[in-house]
């Protein structure tokens, strides 16, 4: 492992997230590499820090009102033509800088969101998928062979589409459970690599364009469409991955 990837991974292995592999692997790096070594240390200071809330600032009471005040003064500054005038870039640097540091502050205080958490879960599934070595329930490159095996063990049809001609061949689809119920998992192929998609209804969301993100090395996009919860999660690099949630999605 370089230090990039022990890096990447730091996090993760200070959340005991990783596999017994990964966390392996990143404890021989750690043992080698005083930079790695270093800022593994760093962030169990800070994990510390935020579990005991040391870190935690309470804005000042009068914060909001001086905030109010300034954009109150702001706007009329702008509409006369004197908005650049000293005294208000005197005024209004400070609480602009206090508002920059509380807007970097609050999604790391935020605490974990249903996205932070399903995310997760869905990297957590893909990766048990790969080591238990327990892929697909179904094996079967066919889309009728696949979508009706899930009659009776989900409460829906999942849209199961064949993209072997755009160099994403199906491979089969297996039972999951995420979110705290049963959930459609198909999985595809692009060369060696192995891509999840899962799949869950979630009636009455609106439709919501696809939302890329990454863990410990991980692509995770998901998107809602007609009702349907989709999180396709895998190693392949980020713009393969955009491209097979384009196809998967259409
Ligand atoms: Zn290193």
């Amino acid at each position: 492992m370089d230090c990039k990837n022990a890096q990447t991974l730091i996090a993760g292995y200070l959340d005991r997230e990783l596999d017994p592999v990964r966390t392996l692997e990143i404890e021989d790096h750690l043992h080698g590499c005083a930079v790695c070594s270093q800022s593994y240390k760093d962030h169990q200071v800070l994990n510390e820090g935020l579990r005991t809330g040391s870190v935690y600032f309470k804005a000042p009471a009068d914060l909001e009102k001086r905030i109010q005040r300034a954009v109150r003064q702001a706007a009329k500054a702008e509409s006369a033509p004197r908005w650049l005038s000293w005294s208000w870039v005197k005024m209004a640097a400070p609480l602009a800088a206090a508002m920059l540091v509380l807007l970097t502050l609050v999604p790391f205080f935020r605490g974990s969101s249903t996205e932070d958490i399903l995310t997760r879960e869905v990297v957590s599934s893909h990766v048990r998928s790969l080591m238990a070595n327990h892929l697909a329930d179904v094996t079967s490159s066919d889309q009728h062979t696949v979508k009706p095996w899930f009659n009776g063990k989900v409460d829906f049809s999942p849209p199961v589409v064949d993209l072997a001609s755009r160099g994403f061949p199906l491979v089969g689809g297996r039972l999951d459970y995420v979110n705290n119920r049963s959930v459609a998992a198909l999985v595809y192929q692009q060369r060696k690599h192995s891509i999840n998609l899962f799949i869950w209804p979630s009636p009455g969301s609106p439709d919501h364009p696809a939302q890329q993100l990454s863990i410990n090395g991980y692509n995770i996009i998901h998107w809602t469409r007609s009702g349907a919860s989709c999180w396709a999660v895998s190693d392949v690099n980020s713009a393969d991955l955009s491209e097979f949630a384009n196809l998967a999605s259409r």
